[in-house]
């Protein structure tokens, strides 16, 4: 029969932080600190394994329990020196719950459990300290009627109607009656007072007495918390977080120790660094006399752990460093110590019982993306990790957050500010007020964006800050609910905004007398704290922040996949290049058609496609020449000494066709046109399916003359660079191509031009290469011929995804949120690679492609260069390197080197044997020079636009039409 129930206390522990399957993360962690002999209060773990027998018996826990939990208390109780449930000297204890992976706030903890009117008047004999035990039980009835006697029991009170809002008003209205501003100005006869008073209120509105037993309150906490796992809000935090339902929670039996005996008492929340900044100093808050939900829950601001690490806000507040230096000694020591074993940064609970420290809790700290880039460069640095882990410390969406946007900080200065907070999730966010989770639920469905504002923190509202851009709370610490999970997400929040006086029943809060109503516009600078009315400019963030540098540093020197990105102008070609894009995979020739300041190419371009004849478009040919010569050139000089694949002309060309009277008739009158002449050479073009019409390689085997024009401006803009003593490397690709013979076509065509621009500038050899698309199925299978008359293959999965499963990318908008919804695909190909079938394919063409040719040169320029998954995927099928959009750069070099790292692991090479027994400190002493030099330029600055977020987007809005995006 499998052991139920592991002991923890005195030094000792029969499980260990390995056993978090087991134990859960909470009860691992509590025997590991035992057995390093650190002050845990005893207790005993039950585990996982029985929460799946209490649902496979419906509810019911197994009789065996019974024995092995008796003997493990016996055993607290033994070293505690004080029995559970005795009238003379009772042992109190918590009941926590614990699951494999941390869920803040999201299960239920009942504390001061075997207080009872037998064992309340030892407790106060020997503790002489009568307003202590009854703040202890008053606590107990609040937390126990809520968790176990309605959460529970599957009551589901109104908003605001719960049995814990309830008895929390009775307490304010004994302070009001009382004139007093804090829950420590109550007295022992005060708090007897409410006792009597709650208990009533349970009976009345739960229709049952608070139990009077001290064995009976213990089986109801165990109980409580199994039956919590699959409570309302477990349940919804599980599914954004993914985390399985079988999995179970574990529940922790506690010995209580006390932080609310008075003054030399305290409780605290720490973690071993800043998890908002990353800062290595060690941050945290506590609040004297109190119990640890205080800190957590938020309902009293609490006081900064030390001098140094004070934020503003807090100034006026007394520090445990200052208030009992030899506790913080203590404790900073034991800090050093858990960092140092589990090498990373600890999120800490403590309590200080009449001046003696007790450890509570330790795990692995939740973090924002700056703070986790931070932590990893620094622990590095430190020699506490390798640079192979600190790159697995980082996840792409961690990263994404430095490169997202922060409110602009020109429109912040004029701006006045409305409320301050603690900054809790940094970054920018504006959005429209919701006053609660579902209503922010429904706005955002509507389309809007929206930022959540409540009260206080409170865990059953995890879906409503999912769907908000940002959470603002009137109360609440940097260690408060809110704040955990919104950092966690990367979100923007705002915390402990005391000015705020919130009315979620009016739908509206106000600041003095400002008054902000539900749907208006408001502002957060979560990195300040700041408030703002109305809607403030938002630009990119993260310049000048040299961990991030230093963070790409590792991850390029770790990974093998080469990064490139996808631009089209020397502006992007340059930013992409900061980001440290290693080439362009992908410049699109039809770009330079598009938007402002390309009118006269553009008109050019029309002229040349309304031709009717070989004469009259190489007459238009020769004008447009300059301005593609030009427009390449710009882009192979920003991109110097680094390649830049350039695509010959690729879209049907009649997008090209003009619409608006005045330009028909412009372009009619300058090619000699009547408007009917011109609409009829313009009819001629229409297609009834242009995507699989006259396009890509297919122009140029009809017009040789616009390939030809192509090439030539690539080429001299080529010899022209090299004349100017610069190094240009264009690669020519040739799109949507399904036969060798198309290429050998093309091919031609490039040797002819190539060897007129040599002799015109009187060289051997321009440097180049030709080489494909591979973005029609035909061409992947066909790949073996295909590579004869090629030197490079570059795998086009947006088409190849499009015509693999028969998808018009401009219409999946119209039925993709039904297959995602109904489970029919378990993502949108067109944003996550289709690695089983679209996957095959691009398989297939590089096996049969360095088949013919080994060395051919291989990489992916669709979307899904940026996506992390597909990344992977792209480095175990051996591509050389990936091509996304400039901002995507970071992520796809960090996944490409998580990729090869992982793929080192799982090869228990020699050569990884040798590696691990070199001690890590080159890559420490290497890291500290590359914090000093950032050889990445970034110019984030220069980009006045927001981060794009391919990821989220809705379906509908992909399948838009997109020009030039093929
Ligand atoms: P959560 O998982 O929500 O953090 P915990 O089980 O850690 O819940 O408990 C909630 C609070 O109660 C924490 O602040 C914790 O430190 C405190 N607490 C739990 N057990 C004890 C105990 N035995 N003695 C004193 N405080 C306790
Ligand atoms: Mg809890
Ligand atoms: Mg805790």
């Amino acid at each position: 029969m499998p052991k139920r129930v592991y002991f923890f206390g005195g030094g000792k522990a029969a499980g260990k932080s390995e056993m978090k399957n087991l134990l859960g993360g909470k009860g691992a962690n509590l025997a590991e600190m035992a057995r390093l002999g650190m002050p845990v209060p005893a207790g005993f773990t039950i585990t996982t394994g029985v929460c799946t027998e209490f649902y496979e018996k419906g509810g019911k826990l197994p009789k065996e329990l019974t024995k092995e939990v008796e003997k493990a208390l016996a055993g607290v109780e033994a070293i505690m020196g004080r029995k559970f449930g005795d009238p003379a000297d009772p042992l109190l204890v918590s009941c926590r719950s614990g699951a494999r992976k941390s869920m803040p706030g999201m299960m239920e903890t009942v504390l001061n459990i075997g207080l009872t009117s037998a064992t309340i008047p030892g407790m106060v004999a020997r503790t002489n300290n009568e307003r202590f035990v009854w703040d202890s039980y008053r606590r107990l009835i609040q937390m126990y009627s809520d968790v176990v006697m309605e959460k529970s029991a599957g009551i589901e009170p109104a908003e605001g109607k719960g049995i814990r809002q309830q008895l929390e008003h009775l307490m304010d209205d004994l302070k009001d009656s009382k004139g007093y501003k804090n829950d420590t100005d109550l007295t022992a006869d005060d708090l007897k007072e409410l006792v009597a008073s709650y208990k009533a209120k349970v009976v009345e509105v739960l229709g049952k007495e608070f139990p009077d037993e001290a064995m009976e309150q213990l089986w109801g906490g165990v109980r409580a918390v199994f039956q919590s796992w699959n409570g309302k809000r477990a349940v919804s935090y599980r599914r954004i977080e993914g985390i399985p339902g079988e999995w179970g929670t574990a529940v922790n039996v506690q010995a209580m120790v006390f932080g609310n005996m008075g003054d030399t008492s305290a409780t605290g929340v720490a973690f071993t660094r800043n998890p908002a900044t990353g800062d290595p100093r060690f941050y945290g808050e506590w609040l004297p006399n109190a119990q640890g939900e205080d800190v957590v829950a938020g309902t009293r601001t609490p006081n900064p752990l030390n001098e140094a690490t004070r934020s503003s806000g807090t100034e006026h507040l007394p520090s445990l460093e200052k208030s009992m230096p030899a506790v913080y000694q203590e404790l900073h020591a034991i800090r050093d110590r858990l960092e140092k074993h589990y090498r990373d940064m600890q999120d800490l609970e403590f309590t200080i019982e009449d001046g003696r420290l007790w450890m509570l809790q330790t795990r692995v700290g939740k973090r924002n993306g700056p703070a986790a880039v931070r932590m990893a460069v620094d622990m590095v640095e430190e020699r506490m990790i390798k640079s192979t882990e600190a790159i697995t410390r980082v996840t792409p969406s961690q990263l994404d957050e430095l490169l997202h946007p922060i409110l602009d900080p020109k429109a912040e200065k004029a701006a006045p500010v409305l409320a301050k907070g603690l900054p809790a999730g940094p970054g920018g966010a504006s959005g429209q007020v919701v006053f609660t989770a579902a209503d922010a639920v429904k706005w955002v469905e509507q389309g809007k964006q929206v930022i959540l504002v409540r009260e206080e923190t409170n865990p059953e509202d995890v879906e409503g800050m999912r769907a908000a851009v940002a959470i603002l709370t009137a109360r609440g610490g940097m260690t408060s609910h809110a704040a955990l999970v919104a950092r966690g997400w990367g979100k923007c929040c705002i915390v402990g905004a005391g000015e705020m006086d919130v009315d979620i029943a009016g739908r509206k809060f106000s600041v003095g007398d400002v008054t902000i109503n539900e749907g208006d516009p408001i502002s957060l600078n979560g990195t300040k704290g700041n408030v703002y009315a109305g809607e403030l400019g938002m630009v990119v963030g993260s310049e000048d922040n040299p961990y991030f540098y230093s963070f790409m540093k590792i991850c390029d020197r770790l990974r093998t996949l080469g990064v490139r990105a996808n631009a089209d102008t020397p502006e992007d070609a340059a930013k992409a290049r900061g980001f440290g894009a290693q080439g362009i995979g992908l410049f699109r020739t039809e770009h330079m058609f598009y938007g402002k300041g390309t009118e006269e190419a553009l008109f050019k371009l029309r002229k040349m496609i309304h031709a009717k004849d070989e004469a009259e478009r190489r007459a238009a040919l020769d004008e447009l020449f300059p301005h593609v010569k030009k427009d390449i050139k710009g882009t192979l000089k920003a991109m110097e000494g680094l390649p830049v694949t350039i695509r010959l002309l690729d879209p049907p060309l009649h997008e090209f066709v003009p619409r608006a009277d005045d330009e028909r008739q412009k372009l009619a009158s300058s090619l000699g046109l009547s408007l009917d002449e011109l609409d009829a050479r313009a009819d001629a073009l229409h297609e009834v399916n242009p995507m699989m019409g006259h396009r890509g390689v297919r122009l140029g085997v009809t017009y040789p003359e616009v390939t030809e024009m192509q090439i030539r401006a690539i080429l001299e803009a080529a010899a022209e660079l090299t004349k100017e003593g610069k190094k240009a490397m264009p690669e020519i690709m040739i799109p949507v191509t399904c036969d060798v013979n198309e290429l050998k076509d093309q091919k031609e065509i490039a040797k002819r031009v190539h060897a007129e621009v040599a002799q015109k500038f009187g060289v051997k050899k321009v440097a180049h290469m030709f080489g494909t698309m591979i973005e029609i199925p035909r061409a992947a299978l066909k790949a073996d011929e295909i590579a004869e008359a090629t030197e490079f293959f570059s795998f086009g999965t947006n088409d190849l995804t499009q015509m693999t499963f028969g998808f018009s990318r401009d219409d999946v908008g119209g039925f993709a949120a039904d297959y995602l919804e109904k489970g029919i695909l378990p993502a949108d190909p067109f944003q996550t690679l289709d690695q089983s079938g679209v996957g095959e394919l691009v398989k297939t063409g590089i096996a049969r492609g360095r088949k013919t040719k080994a060395k051919l040169k291989i990489g992916i320029c669709g979307e899904h260069g940026g996506d992390p998954d597909s990344v992977t995927f792209c480095h175990k099928a051996g591509m050389n390197y990936v091509s996304c959009s400039p901002y995507r750069v970071p992520i796809a070099s960090l996944a490409a080197a998580q990729a090869a790292v992982a793929e080192k692991k799982a090869k228990p090479a020699k050569k990884a044997k040798k590696a691990a027994k070199k001690p890590a400190k080159k890559p420490a002493k290497k890291a500290k020079k590359i914090l000093k030099k950032p050889a990445r330029k970034i110019v984030l600055k220069a980009a006045k636009r927001p981060v794009p977020k391919p990821k989220k987007k809705t379906a509908k809005k992909k399948g838009k039409k997109k020009r030039g995006r093929r």
